[in-house]
């Protein structure tokens, strides 16, 4: 019975990792050698930055060995190691409140891939697919005495100090007792093949120890002897000229680096020799990293000084909305001893951060400009890149002012102009005549939008209308407010020109529909708006005679200043319980029977009814809840009865 008990996230994850992973079980290697080589990385940079550890001298190594008979494989290292207190800390508990987003995202994948597991930040557990026990025996840095942990991931674990023996270095040397399925990769062939795809650029050497047999005449083993190679290429790839290295070099850093399977979408190395030397390596993933929407998510930039590493879990190192990034930032310029609590406010770091931004948002830029003009292929990466982060970019536009005009040129909604995407230059080159504004509808719904009466007279009048389906939609673009362009005039100058972005469902976006009806015809329908107006009473702000229906016969806007029915209640449901309850607008349309006809009634409760009708439709037909469905029904049923 083992001491001590595992977090219940723990138990929850490793009965996953147990009983329901089965794809890419080899990543289990890809994991350990990622923690192998963090602490490397931990351990290189104390011994430059702090003095307490200046004394250590160490070769940073690691080794990895198996035993087919004794059914074991083990990754050492000799880096920072981990106390008793690190040990239970490290591997007992989960630090990063992502792991249940994790929990859910695989109880939900019918493929159970094991890949997301190092996206999660929980990498050593997955050693439990290979592993029926698992003994890691560690000693850290500066410190005498050895701990070994096990467990077999069912029933707890185990922390016990080593008497005798114990390890010679500061290190970690993590053994598996391999089960049924991790047998396999107890061979030299596999785990070189692993290392090369996976850990090929973990800039700390790999030794993998095998035994090398002689063959007699008759091929059989005469004898065998214990060999080490090294296995991976061990040096900082990001650092190496771009002209030496292939495109399977960077693929091969990238699925290292980003816990990833698939090979990157696209990637972008720059050298910088200016005021400031810096390399930066920047990764695109073909697919959203999991965590993309957990507060708690984890950074995707790692910053190194001199290919020293610093840290790899700074949000600052980008900006939020660039959190899919993957990849490296190495500075020349900063001090080794940078402490990482500092780094936010080092002008160093921020110019890095900023240039890399530019960069990053160019490079978007001209992958969208190449799916404009270029082949499938371009078209496709352009494709996958706005499908996958489209959302995060919009984010860019209210968090990122500096570059808004940038990011104004990247992100992409749906239009009743055109199909799937499109951005708001392609909106403004398709304008006839003199449109002077942009304009848009907010919802939940695509289908729900495109069929909304408030888009009748834009369609009539044959003026598009961006489709904004996505929640965020709703709270970037009234931050954006106008669209602007600047287009290069002919004597050198620039021209700056913008257009106002109009919600449809709003008051005053309708004055490019035409004129109003003409006077005559309104003073007609004067009584009509009165008699509904005084009906609905409190219910509604105004009753408005609308420009904007065709065939419909009310639709409901919000005032210019007030937040849409829908946006209200999205912030409810966000938990803004101070929201005051906001009142449409209801316009109506004259020309249809149904308000026409109320021309020449006075009769009290059938034009109570037909307003209440007219009013609870239009709520319904933008997927607006009713307060009082009965209430709706019982109204309409009078009405069809007579
Ligand atoms: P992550 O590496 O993303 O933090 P892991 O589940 O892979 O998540 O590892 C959990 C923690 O265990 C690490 O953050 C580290 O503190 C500790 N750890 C794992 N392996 C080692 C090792 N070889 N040396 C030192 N610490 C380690
Ligand atoms: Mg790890």
């Amino acid at each position: 019975m083992a001491q001590r008990q595992f977090q219940t996230e723990v138990n929850q994850l490793l009965h996953l990792i147990i009983h329901s992973l089965y794809s890419n079980r080899e990543i289990f290697l890809r994991e350990l050698v990622s923690n192998a080589s963090d602490a490397l990385d931990k351990l290189k940079y104390l011994t430059v930055a702090d003095e307490a550890y200046k004394s250590i001298s160490f070769e940073p190594r690691i080794d990895i060995v198996f035993d087919k008979d004794a059914k074991t494989l083990s990754v050492s290292d000799n880096g920072i190691g981990m106390n008793e207190a690190d040990l239970v800390e490290s591997l007992g508990t989960i630090a990063r409140s992502g792991t249940r987003a994790f929990l859910e995202k695989l109880g939900a994948d019918a493929k159970k891939d094991s890949n997301l597991i190092g996206q999660f930040g929980v990498g050593f557990y997955s050693a439990f697919m290979v592993a029926e026990k698992i003994e890691v025996t560690s000693r850290k840095a500066g410190e005498d005495a050895t701990f070994v942990w096990s467990s077999n991931g069912q029933d707890g674990y185990d922390v016990e100090r080593v008497q005798t023996g114990g390890r010679d270095t500061q290190g970690t040397t993590v053994l598996l007792r391999l089960n049924e399925e991790g047998l396999e990769y107890a061979n030299r062939w596999s785990i070189e093949d692993i290392i090369k795809r996976y850990s090929n650029h973990v800039a700390f050497p790999i030794y993998l120890t095998y035994d090398e047999n002689q063959y007699d005449d008759k091929g059989n083993v005469k004898s065998s002897k214990k060999k080490t190679d090294k296995v991976n290429s061990g040096a900082a790839l990001w650092r190496r000229a771009k002209s030496e290295l292939t495109e399977s070099d960077y693929h091969e850093f990238y699925k290292q680096i980003g816990h990833d399977n698939d090979d990157p979408l696209f990637y972008i190395h720059t050298k910088a020799e200016g005021t400031l030397e810096y390399t930066t390596l920047f990764y695109i993933p073909k697919k959203a990293p999991l965590d993309l929407y957990n507060v708690d998510y984890k950074p995707g930039v790692k910053l190194y000084v001199k290919r020293v590493f610093i840290t790899d879990d700074d949000k600052e190192l980008m900006p939020t909305y660039l959190r899919f990034v993957r990849g490296v930032i190495d500075s020349e310029d900063l001090p080794l001893n940078v402490s990482r609590e500092i780094l936010q406010q080092n002008k160093v770091l921020i110019n890095i951060k900023n240039a890399s931004v530019k960069k990053l948002l160019g490079e978007f830029k001209a992958l969208a400009d190449k799916a404009l003009s270029g082949g499938d292929e371009a078209k496709e990466t352009w494709e996958t890149f706005i499908s996958q982060f489209n959302r995060p970019l919009k984010e860019g536009l209210y968090q990122d002012y500096a570059n808004r005009d940038a990011l104004q040129e990247l992100v992409r909604f749906k239009s009743t102009a055109v199909e799937g995407w499109t951005g708001l230059a392609n909106y403004v080159s398709r304008m006839k005549g003199d449109q002077k504004n942009i304009y848009y509808i907010t919802g939940g719904d695509e289908n729900t939008l495109r069929a909304s009466p408030l888009l009748e007279a834009y369609r009539a009048k044959d003026i598009e209308v961006l489709i904004m389906n996505d929640e965020i939609d709703e709270i970037v673009i009234p931050s954006l407010y106008s669209y602007r362009q600047e287009i290069p005039g002919a004597d050198g100058k620039t021209e700056s020109r913008s257009w106002e972005l109009k919600a449809v469902n709003r008051a005053g976006a309708d004055e490019e529909l035409g004129a109003q009806k003409d006077r005559a015809a309104e003073k007609e329908i004067r009584p009509v708006i009165e008699k509904i107006k005084k009906a609905l009473g409190d219910r509604v702000k105004e009753v408005k005679l609308s420009r904007r229906l065709h065939d419909s016969p009310s639709c409901i806007v919000a005032d210019e200043n007030d937040p849409t029915i829908q946006m209200a209640q999205m912030l409810r449901a966000m938990g803004q319980t101070e929201m005051p309850d906001v009142k449409p607008i209801l316009e109506v349309n004259g020309d249809h029977p149904i308000v026409a006809g109320l021309k020449n009634t006075e009769d009290g409760e059938r034009i109570a009814d037909v307003a209440g009708v007219l009013l609870d439709q239009a709520l319904l037909v933008e997927g607006i809840k009713l307060k009082d469905p009965a209430d709706f029904v019982k109204r309409l049923n009078r009405l069809l009865a007579n």
